[in-house]
C-alpha cells in the first residue's frame, strides 16, 4: 500500500517538475512571439534590458523569487505572469493526470489530447489576458487537432459538427447584430473550436460555466471596487477556462445536470 502511494506520489512530482519547464517554455514562445523574435534564437532572455540570462536566473519559480521579481543588473520589474504561469502550467497538467486516471479510464489517446488541449488553451488565456488578442493560428491548429483526435474517440460527427455550429453560431449572431462592438472574429473561432473539441451537448455546459466565471469575477470586481479587473479581461480568458472544466469533467457534469431535471 505505502509502496503504491509512493509511486503514486513519484508520479505527480515528475509531472510537477515537467509543468514548471513547460510553463517556463510557453512564457518564452508567449514572449517571443508578441515580440516577433524566432524561439529557436538565442536564450532566455530579460524582457527590459535583454541582457541572456545566466542559468541560476532561469530556474522556473525559484528565480523569480530569489530575485523578488526584479532583473539582477537592470533592476526592471519581470511581469507577474511569468510566475503565474510557471505555477498554474504544473496543476493544470496534474488535474489532467487524475482526471484521466480517476474520472475516466484511462485511453492514452485521450490522455494525450487532453495535454495537447491544455497546453493550447494556457497560450491562449495568457495571450488573450495580456494582449486582447485570440492567436488564431493557434485555434485553427487547435481545431484541426482537435477533429483528428475526437475521430479516433467515441465523438460521433454529428455531435461534433451540431456542437461547433451552435457555439461558434452563438458568437457569430452577437457579431454580427453588434458589428463586432460586443465580441471579436477570434471569439466565433473559439467557439467553433469548443464545438469540435467538446462535441454537443458538452460545449452547452463550457459556454455557460464561462459566462458564470465572467459573471462572478464582475461581481467580485464591483466589490472590491477593482473595476479595470473586469472591464480588461478579455472574454477570451473565460471561454479558456470554461472550456479547460468541460475538457476534463465535461461528461459529469452534463450527467450530473440531467440527474436534475429528472
Ligand atoms: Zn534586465
Amino acid at each position: 500500500m505505502f509502496y503504491l502511494v509512493s509511486i503514486g506520489n513519484f508520479l505527480y512530482v515528475i509531472i510537477f517538475l515537467l509543468g514548471v519547464s513547460l510553463g517556463s517554455f510557453l512564457n518564452a514562445w508567449v514572449w517571443r512571439t508578441r515580440e516577433n523574435f524566432r524561439i529557436t534564437s538565442g536564450r532566455s532572455m530579460c524582457p527590459a534590458c535583454r541582457r541572456q540570462l545566466c542559468w541560476y536566473e532561469n530556474i522556473p519559480i525559484i528565480s523569480f523569487l530569489v530575485l523578488k521579481g526584479k532583473c539582477r543588473t537592470c533592476k526592471n520589474q519581470i511581469p507577474k505572469h511569468f510566475i503565474f504561469v510557471e505555477a498554474v502550467t504544473p496543476l493544470i497538467l496534474m488535474l489532467t493526470v487524475w482526471s484521466n486516471l480517476h474520472v475516466l479510464e484511462l485511453n492514452p489517446l485521450h490522455f494525450t489530447r487532453d495535454v495537447v488541449f491544455a497546453i493550447l488553451l494556457i497560450i491562449i488565456f495568457v495571450y488573450d489576458f495580456l494582449y486582447q488578442e485570440i492567436l488564431s493560428e493557434i485555434v485553427w491548429f487547435g481545431a484541426l487537432t482537435g477533429l483528428f483526435f475526437n475521430f479516433y474517440l467515441d465523438y460521433t460527427l454529428t455531435s461534433l459538427l451540431l456542437g461547433a455550429i451552435f457555439a461558434g453560431g452563438f458568437f457569430l449572431l452577437q457579431y454580427v447584430i453588434s458589428r463586432g462592438r460586443w465580441i471579436g472574429g477570434g471569439d466565433v473561432r473559439f467557439g467553433f473550436m469548443m464545438g469540435l473539441w467538446l462535441g454537443w451537448p458538452v460545449v452547452v455546459a463550457a459556454l455557460v460555466i464561462s459566462y458564470i466565471i465572467g459573471a462572478v469575477t464582475s461581481l467580485a470586481a464591483i466589490a472590491t471596487k477593482r473595476k479595470h479587473l473586469s472591464s480588461a479581461t478579455p472574454f477570451g480568458t473565460y471561454l479558456s477556462l470554461g472550456t479547460i472544466i468541460c475538457v476534463l469533467w465535461g461528461n459529469e457534469i452534463v450527467r450530473w445536470y440531467m440527474g436534475f431535471l429528472r
